[in-house]
């Protein structure tokens, strides 16, 4: 399948990049939330967070913190959000994994969903379920961390 961020890649569209290297490239966001919103990509194509490889992902973070920081300094931003969205629910429409870093302005703009509070009780059961899945996966954490 056609993929605009693979495309960037390997030179055949278009972008403002800011930085690149062997595995990562970083280029200006089309279409940005504030001037300056920059994407940090890596090379090879992965449709979503879950199936980066670990050593990719450590490489991948370790650049959008170098690249945050340049970015809230050029600009003069008083913060900036780090952030990823997986899933058409959660708003991704390219699908070839991402970071986002967006340059912040004190009063901006509100980026606040409306808040839920648990039922009683409530807490402790969606806990569990994530607690049952996280040991599930325990092991193959653990391998990833040696
Ligand atoms: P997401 O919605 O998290 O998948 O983010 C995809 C982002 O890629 C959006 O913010 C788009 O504005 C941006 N985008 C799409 N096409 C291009 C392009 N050709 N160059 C730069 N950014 C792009
Ligand atoms: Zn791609």
């Amino acid at each position: 399948m056609e993929c605009i961020f693979c495309n960037i890649i390997e030179g055949n569209a278009k972008a403002e990049i800011v930085f690149e290297d062997e595995d990562i490239i970083a280029f200006l966001d089309i279409q940005p939330i504030n001037y300056g919103h920059t994407l940090i990509v890596p090379k090879k194509h992965y449709d979503n967070f879950l199936i980066v490889p670990t050593e990719e992902l450590n490489r991948l973070t370790v650049a959008t913190q170098y690249i945050a920081g340049a970015v809230k300094r050029s600009v003069k931003a008083d913060g900036f959000n780090v952030i990823t969205n997986n899933g058409d629910s959660a708003g991704q429409t390219v699908y070839h994994f991402h970071f986002h870093v967006i340059p912040r302005f004190d009063e901006d703009f509100n980026f606040k969903p409306r808040l839920k509070n648990y039922s009683s009780g409530g807490m402790k059961e969606y806990a569990d379920k994530i607690r049952s899945a996280v040991s599930k996966y325990k092991d193959i954490y653990n391998g990833q961390k040696n």
